[in-house]
This record gives structure tokens, sequence and C-alpha cells, in this order.
């Protein structure tokens, strides 16, 4: 069977293909030439990348060198195409090593090699899909509910499913997608590269656009259900009221709800929650709300029966979605007033709105390892060099500014682009102009469109606090009063109150949220002790502030999750918790580490990074490359068994 990396065959002609060469990105152009052609001395000219920045595809290539590697590529793609488009010959992993290094102008270091080899798949293997050793007819009897189908809740399925393991998912929405079902606002859009933000194992050619609108993914997540026939494992419209833990039979009893009200019990061996951190949302609570006239909901509810259109829209709260709603509902409404408690860090990425042309598609579907190669540029800059930037430095001056040296570079870039888009209007600048360490809360990919937005005259942007909610307005303490016919609650997620849609009783009736106080934690945010057979994804500790996607999290998190269930049944053991030792010292080891790292800063006024005591509980303090290589492989110490 032919590597499904390997591209289809085809037989475009010269003119064809010398036009889809025209927006293609070069230095990964030029690696899938290597494979096409075997040509190493490729690696050796002086067409390459010069550098490698966060969205920059092009390496930084002058206009005359991607001419002429488009000609160069253009004689090896006929030639591979008048030769029927073989199968490449595999490359060995030297060589390999040395294609990485070309594309991102500097010296992967060793440790990194597995985990990318393992994120392209170049073998055509899903590598990440575990291998077992437990019997198949111990894991035909292990029943397991997973709860939610978002992202992570469907990997689960789909692990579970290829090993044997029956399985319900329970998803309190009518369809498939988590976030990306219920997040329907207009103008939302993932801001991680979606030829990244996606399994690694699922094909990823037909994005229609970088950053995909949420129509495309929610859709993506239906069609990898349908092809990995799931569908008959989930019951939509089913909400968990609790699981509660029978220590006797080694068996979770898990209640839920159907639409109609109607409750049910199931049972299962063990139980995996894939509820996501970003699942109830926040609406502060404003003296008098309750009084307001017209509608009022939250981004996450969005009423699209509302008509904004000459409306007056009072948008509360800008952070990564506010930022996202606004630039979309400015065209229609009369009057936009966006109220914004923090400034936000912004950056350029111009791609950020664009659409993937057709001679980028035909790329990713015809030529040998484009898309892999494309996916590892893009995960690249994103991969542990942002965690290097956020740590602080103690004997940085001025800690109100920036936590370091590369910081405070980071903050003169950022300064520069919003500088750059305000057109001299300093009043302006002055509002949106952050006034904390750049990267301290989630940093927005911009391609102008906001700041744009803001300078638009039916639009206002309001720094000064919400005071009141009258009937047909928003009061600001100043007194002002901000007429208003809409209100919209762009105020993000109850995200430190981690799993609050759930209980979930353990060992001895002890309930989930009573045992974790205000220090929500799991096992390498997986695994709790006291609660057996009871597994996280996208659980504490897990979410990126920095990099990477949380797609990949996940693929390390269930291929761990897979491991354990094996360990337990290739030991005929009947439940596995976490060691309290183990626990207590990872807890400790996250704190201490993110103690160090920019979020957890005090010049970090407000963040949803941050609970109520300025801790931080949600985020991974650690390298991809670290949790990747813990997450491969259970080790049976760390668990005690019964
Ligand atoms: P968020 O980042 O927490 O932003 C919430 C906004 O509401 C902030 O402006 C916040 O102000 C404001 N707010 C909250 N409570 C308030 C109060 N009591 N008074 C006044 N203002 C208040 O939530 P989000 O924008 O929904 O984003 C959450 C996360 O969702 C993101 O970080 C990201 O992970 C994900 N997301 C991703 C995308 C994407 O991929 N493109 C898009 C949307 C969301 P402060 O800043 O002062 O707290």
């Amino acid at each position: 069977m032919r590597n499904p990396h390997a591209g289809e065959p085809f037989t475009s002609s010269d003119a064809e293909i010398a036009a889809a060469l025209a927006d293609v990105s070069i230095p990964t152009l030029l690696l899938s030439c290597v494979h096409m052609s075997g040509d190493t001395t490729l690696l050796d000219g002086p067409l390459r990348p010069a550098g490698l920045f966060l969205n920059e595809v092009q390496g930084y290539m002058s206009e005359e060198d991607k001419a002429a590697a488009r000609a160069v590529a253009l004689d090896i793609i006929r030639d591979y195409r008048d030769r029927g488009c073989p199968e490449p010959a595999p490359i060995d992993p030297q060589l390999l090593k040395r294609m990485m290094d070309w594309l991102v102008c500097a010296e992967v270091p060793d440790e990194y090699v597995p985990m990318m080899l393992e994120e392209m798949g170049l073998d055509g293997r899903d590598a990440r899909g575990a291998g077992h050793t437990s019997s198949r007819e111990s894991r035909a009897e292990f029943p397991v509910v997973v709860i939610g189908c978002g992202q992570s809740g469907l990997l689960a399925a789909i692990r579970l499913q290829q090993a044997g393991i029956p399985y319900t998912v329970l998803e309190k929405n009518a369809g498939v997608g988590g976030t990306w079902w219920e997040n329907t606002y207009p103008g939302a859009r993932v801001d991680v590269g979606n030829h990244f933000y996606c399994y690694s194992f699922e094909p990823d050619d037909h994005w229609s656009e970088y950053f995909a609108r949420q129509p495309e993914l929610q859709s993506y997540f239906q069609t990898v259900l349908e092809r990995h026939g799931i569908g008959d494992h989930v019951r939509f419209n089913t909400r968990v009221l609790d699981a509660t833990w029978d220590e006797a039979a080694a068996t979770w009893t898990v209640r839920i709800q159907g639409a109609d009200g109607a409750e049910e019990t199931l049972r299962a061996r063990a139980v995996i929650s894939a509820v996501g951190q970003l699942n109830t949302p926040h609406i502060p609570e404003f003296a008098g709300a309750e009084s307001f006239a017209g509608p009022a909901f939250h981004t996450a509810r969005w009423d699209h029966d509302v008509d904004l259109a000459g409306k007056d829209v009072a948008l509360v709260g800008a952070g990564a979605t506010g930022f996202q709603v606004a630039p979309a509902i400015a065209d229609k409404v009369n009057r936009l007033t966006v109220f914004q408690r923090t400034a936000q860090w912004m950056f350029p990425n111009p791609n950020y709105h664009e659409s993937v042309g057709p001679g980028v598609q035909w790329a990713l579907r015809h030529l040998p390892f484009y898309g892999r190669w494309y996916r590892f540029l893009i995960f690249w800059p994103g991969c542990d060099t942002g965690l290097a930037a956020a740590k602080v430095d103690p004997d940085w001056p001025d800690q109100q500014r920036a936590i370091s040296a590369a910081n405070d570079l980071a903050r003169m870039m950022f300064t520069e682009w919003i500088t750059s888009q305000v057109d001299g209007d300093t009043d302006l600048l002055e509002k949106v102009l952050p006034d904390y360490p750049a990267t301290g809360k989630r940093t927005l990919q911009d391609n102008g469109s906001w700041l744009r937005t803001l300078g638009r005259p039916h639009v206002e942007l309001v720094r000064t606090p919400i005071d009141h909610v009258e009937p047909a307005a928003v009061v600001t303490a100043d007194g002002t009063r901000h007429p208003a016919d809409i209100l919209v609650y762009a105020t993000g997620f109850r995200v430190n109150d981690m799993l609050s849609s759930i209980r979930v009783y353990g060992r001895d009736g002890v309930e989930l949220h009573d045992a974790w106080g205000e220090r929500p934690a799991a096992y390498l945010g997986i695994t709790v002790p006291g609660f057996p057979n009871f597994f996280c994804m996208y659980g504490p500790g897990t979410n990126l502030a920095s990099g990477g996607s949380l797609i990949f999290h996940s693929e390390c998190q269930i291929r761990y999750i897979m491991g354990c269930l094996d360990l337990l049944l290739a030991a005929g053991e009947r439940a596995m918790t976490p060691r309290r030792e183990c626990y207590d010292d990872w807890y400790a080891r996250c704190q201490d580490e993110l103690a160090t790292l920019v979020w957890s800063q005090p010049s970090i006024e407000h963040s949803f990074y941050k609970d109520d005591n300025g801790r931080v509980h949600s985020l991974s303090p650690w390298r991809l490359v670290d949790y990747w290589a813990w997450t491969r492989t259970p080790d049976p110490a760390d668990f005690e068994f019964a």
C-alpha cells in the first residue's frame, strides 16, 4: 500500500505545475524535491531558507531565490511525474535530521528528533497508536466511558476502538467538536496553524484557510468521527451528572441524563474525562445586569436569532474571543462599544485570515511529504522557544515592563506592531498598549483587523471599568452611559473550576473537587490519587500558553492512558491510582516551575491563567519534548494497583 504521505500520483501539465508552485512554501517544496529526486545536493546549494519565525513559511528567501528554486523544482517534479510518481524511497534518519536542520536554519537538538519524526510520521505509520501487551479478551471485557466528544474525547474514542476496548462517549451537545461545536460566534477561528492543529494521523490537505473558521473545524471533527466509525458509540444530548467508584466491583457507575430529562446509569471499568478547560462560560456579576432589557448572551452561547443590524452592541471582554468578534460584527451594527479591562499583546500573522490557494492545495495533495514538512515547519517555531522566553530573569531590572532580555525584545517587537496599526492615534495607542510583560497573558495573532476595527468612527474601546448595567446601557465608573440594545459577554470561561460540569466520587465517597480544594492537579495532568481508573485529558496543568497545540498534547495524554489500561490488564489487576508521593512531588515541581514563568508574575493583574489567589493551576510549565517523553510509557512504579 502506498504511503499516504507520498501524495496522490498526478498527470498535471507543466503549466499547471508551474502555476501551483507560485504560492507554495519554497523551503518545504525543496525538501519534497529531495524525496522525489533523491538529490541531497539540494541541501548544499545557495537556495535555502535564511531564518525562521512564527508564521514565516518562506524562510525569508529573496524573490530571486524563490524563483530560482521554483525552476529547479519544476524540473524535478516534471521528471517525477514522467516516471509515474513512484513512491519515494525511505530516507535514513541522519539525512532526515539534516533536512530538519536545513529547514529551520538551526541545529534541531537530538532529543527533539524522535518526537518530530513521530509527529511527521513520514513512514506512514501512526506511531502514537499504542501497541498492546494485554490480551484481546481482557480488553474486550473492560468497558470505558469517555465524557465529552470534543477533540480529546473523539481521540480517546479512536484509540479505544483501535485497541478493541468497548466504550461509550457521553456528550452533552447534539454533535461532535466540543469547543468547536459550542463557539459559533461570528469570527470564531483557530489561531494555531491548521496544518498542525489536526490529528497527526489524519490527512491535512483539505483546509480551505490556514486558520480555519469554526464551521470547517466542526466539520473536520465530524468527518474524522465518521471515518473511524465512532458515531454509533456516542450518546449525544446526554449530560453526565456524576460518576461514583464502587471499590468492591472495581467499577464506575456513571449517572447520565438525556435530553428528555430521563436518568440512567452506565457501568464502566474506567472513566476518561475529556471535558476540557474552556467548557463552562464565565459571566461576571455586574450590578443591574438582570435588568438589561435587550438580548444578553455569552459568546459560547451565541444567539443567532438576534439580528445585530442597526443595533447598539456592548461587547464586554476582549481577550482571544472578543478580539475575533469585534471585527466580525462591526459592519452590521450601528454602534459597537468594546469594554476591555486589560489590553492584550498581539503579534503579526499575515496569513491569519488567508485562504489556502489552489497551488498549495495541489502541493499538499500531490507532492511527497510536502504536508508533513509543512507541519514540522509550523510546529517548530512554537516548540519550546516560547517557554524559554517566558522564563523570569530575577535580575532583570523592571519586572513590570519585562521579565528578561528576550521578553523585553518581544515587548519592543509587539509594541512596534501595535503602534504601526493606529495611524498616529495616540489616544487609541494609550488604550491598546499593555502595561504588563509581553506574553504574560495569551498573546493574540493579528492581521490588523482588530485595531482597524477600533479605529472606525462607530466603534469605541472603553478601558474604564464597568460600574453597573441599566435596561438600555452599560455605565462605567466615570458615570458615562454607553447605550446598548444587545449585551455580549466575551468574558471567557471558568477555567480554574476544573471539571466543573461533573461530580466524581472516588474511594470512600470523596468528591474530586473536595479532594482538590483550591489545588486542582493531576499527575502528569492525567491521574489523581483516590480516583482509581479515572483519567483526564486536557486536565489540570496541561493548557499550553507558549506554543504547541492542544491536539499534540491530547495525543500524548491518550497514549499514556492507553498505556495505563494495558499495564492494568496485562498485570491482571483491577484498579490503578497514582502514588500519593508521585502526585505531591509532581504538584510541587509544577508550582515551583510555574513560579519562574511570566504567567505567575504579580505584574499580570487579571488573567484566566490565575485563580483568585493568583496561583496558576491550568497551565503546563514544561517543555513539550519533556511532556512527550514522560507520557510515552507509564511507569508501573508510579502507581498502586488493586
Ligand atoms: P479570556 O481570554 O479569559 O478573555 C475574557 C475577557 O473578559 C478579558 O478581556 C477579561 O478581562 C474580560 N473579563 C473577564 N471578567 C471580567 C470582569 N469581571 N470585568 C471586566 N472584564 C472581564 O477568554 P476568551 O477570550 O474566551 O479566551 C479564552 C481562551 O479561549 C483563549 O485563551 C484561548 O485559549 C481560547 N480561544 C482561542 C481562540 C483561537 O484559537 N483563536 C479564540 C477564542 C478563544 P481581563 O483580561 O482583564 O481578565
